[in-house]
């Protein structure tokens, strides 16, 4: 569904990707892991187009997407994000902030937003809280919720920023459950996490990045227990 070509992105002088190549397939779980500062949310980043790449393509279905004429807020839609911070709305109650989006980016009835916020909060088990404030939740809620918001979109791919590494360890385990779920699922998703166990368990493909470049990607068995790259092996020995 997405192929990223030739990708760069610079701060002022400090390039932070360099030629980044890689593909998501339909269906196709994909982890990116690396270490802190090696420019995995920057990729993500870049896909979604909360940053403008520097250079390089962006292949969504075909087209380039950094090509001037591409509708960029159509393409947005396609893509679910769920951040480390949940960034859900502090002021609507969970179903609220399941709905808003749908009502205002892709013009739902207020009915329809309701039942599918309704099928996607049953989902991640959060039905029982619809009418709860974000504040009034533990943060494995909170980012069930915020997981929920974005299938309710109906994306193509779901874009995962190392969704559990603001949780308290008590809370990892739901969230992970309900991603394993959705993988499980068939959903297109590219995640970022810390977590080797979890992502050796549910990805058809890890890839490992190290200073802005992808050092290497594979099968979780030939990344994560056969590593190719000294790189890896140091990344894996210390993560481990
Ligand atoms: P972590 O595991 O800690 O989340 P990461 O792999 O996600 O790390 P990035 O957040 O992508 O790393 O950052 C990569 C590099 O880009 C870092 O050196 C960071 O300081 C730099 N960087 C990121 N965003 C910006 C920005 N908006 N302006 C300047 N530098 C930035
Ligand atoms: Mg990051």
């Amino acid at each position: 569904v997405i192929e990223i070509k030739h990708l760069n992105k610079s701060f002022g002088n400090h390039e932070v990707l360099r030629d980044v190549n890689f593909t998501v397939n339909k269906g196709e779980v994909v982890c990116l892991i690396g270490s802190s500062g090696s420019g995995k949310s920057t990729l993500l980043r870049c896909i979604n187009l909360l940053e403008v790449p520097s250079g390089g393509e962006i292949i969504y279905n075909g087209e380039n997407i950094l090509n001037e004429k591409h509708d960029i807020k159509k393409y947005r839609t396609h893509l679910g994000m769920v951040f480390q911070q949940f960034n859900l709305f502090d002021n609507h109650n969970v179903l609220k902030n399941c709905m808003v989006g749908q009502q205002k980016v892709l013009k739902r009835s207020k009915e329809e937003a309701k039942q599918n916020a309704l099928k996607y909060l049953k989902i991640v088990g959060m039905d029982q809280y619809i009418n709860a404030k974000p504040r009034q939740l533990s943060g494995g809620q909170k980012q069930r919720v915020a997981i929920a918001r974005a299938l309710a979109m109906d994306p193509e791919v779901m874009l995962f920023d190392e969704p559990t590494s603001a949780l308290d360890p008590e809370m990892v385990g739901e969230v992970l459950k309900v991603m394993r779920k959705l993988a499980d699922e068939g959903n297109t998703m590219l995640i970022v996490t810390h977590e080797m166990e979890f992502a050796r368990e549910v990805s058809d493909r890890i890839v490992f990045m190290d200073k802005g470049v992808i050092v290497e990607e594979g099968h979780p068995d030939q990344v994560l227990v056969n590593p190719k790259h000294d790189r890896t092996k140091e990344f894996l020995k210390r993560t481990l």
